[in-house]
């Protein structure tokens, strides 16, 4: 690490210019509402630029989201981001949808194609009368109203893709079809993320690309879905887990390392925005955000 890049971690203060997005996954019961609740209240200080709600194929999750979206807006000074895929519905239920949320005052979407219904790994088939891909649901959106749009990107590849010509196009095709932002696939090899960069740069995309940060709330469940989406777990990352399966409290310290030792690395590599995936937790994200210099606004800023 050169001088300079080392002084950067330690101008990281009161006026950091690190910007965060968290995301939260709708609760299915009052108990995961609840600690879905104390987490925001816990995260809302930090002023995010954003805060995103995922977004499931079947109608009740579908309710949820929106649910978790208004509330949101009615109790928060937060400008949230509902998710929203083309899975199990029409055009027509999707841009109800859309306009929905508009009609409540979101201004921002994560349009995305969405897994199969009968889950992730499974074929995919685009439902004859819906949007078949993100790309065309960006379109619909920006049809509608003029939404901020975000869009995700792969740093590792899309399960799907063939290559790397076939991923950079698709990402071309959904900044040409109105996206203002992509939010990449949580991955923990910050080399393959500048690597990435450098792809999608030479292709002429010029939107901001968040990377996407998972802290690790549990090892063993993030190896399970990392194989399915395409993420890969480097035998370092493996290592620094090994032994702590029922060690909760040194397991949450390691995690907590791991991601902070992360973003200040991509900090030294001029990265200034991260979306953090938070599982609906505060306590991992809090203090990596706390590291990245973050602090709580004062309650005037809060409240304006
Ligand atoms: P797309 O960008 O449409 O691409 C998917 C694949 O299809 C790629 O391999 C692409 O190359 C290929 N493709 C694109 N266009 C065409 C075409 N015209 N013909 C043939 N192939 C094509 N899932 C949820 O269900 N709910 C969520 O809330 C959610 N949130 C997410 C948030 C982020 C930040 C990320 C990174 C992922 C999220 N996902 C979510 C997962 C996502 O839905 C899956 O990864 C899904 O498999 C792909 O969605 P996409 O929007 O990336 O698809």
């Amino acid at each position: 690490m050169q001088t300079a890049d080392k002084f950067r971690r330690f101008e990281l203060g009161a006026d950091s210019d690190v910007s965060v997005s968290f995301e939260f996954f709708p609760p299915k019961s009052e108990k995961m509402e609840a600690s879905l609740w104390s987490a925001v209240q816990r995260l809302e200080p930090l002023a995010p630029s954003f805060v995103s709600v995922t977004y499931g194929a079947g109608g009740s999750t579908r309710e949820r989201t929106h649910r978790t979206v208004k509330r949101l807006v009615d109790e928060t000074g937060l400008a949230p981001a509902a998710h929203l895929t083309c899975v199990g519905s029409s055009r027509d239920e999707v841009d109800a949808i859309v306009r929905d949320y508009h009609d409540i005052g979101v201004r921002h979407i994560v349009a995305l194609r969405g897994d199969p219904l009968e889950g992730l790994g499974a074929r995919y088939t685009p439902q004859p009368d819906g949007y078949a891909y993100a790309s065309d649901l960006v379109e619909g959106i920006r049809r509608i109203a003029d939404f901020e749009v975000s869009v995700s990107a792969y740093p590792e590849l899309h399960p799907e893709s063939a290559d790397w010509t076939v991923e950079i196009d698709n990402l071309k095709r959904k900044v040409d079809a109105g996206a203002t932002r992509a939010i990449t696939q949580y991955f923990f090899e910050n080399d393959m993320f500048e690597t990435f960069m450098e792809k999608v740069r030479a292709a002429g995309i010029d939107i901001p690309i968040v990377p996407g940060i998972l802290p690790i709330v549990n090892f063993e469940q993030t190896m399970v879905f990392s194989a399915k989406c395409g993420t890969s777990i480097p035998h370092w990352l493996a290592r620094r887990f090994a032994g702590l399966d029922k060690d909760v409290e040194t397991r949450k310290l390691v995690a907590s390392a791991v991601a902070c030792e992360q973003v200040l690395d991509l900090v030294d590599r001029g990265v200034s925005d991260f979306h953090f995936y938070t599982m609906n937790r505060a306590d991992l994200t809090y203090a990596i955000c706390h590291m990245l210099g973050l602090r709580p606004a004062p309650e005037e800023k809060q409240a304006a």
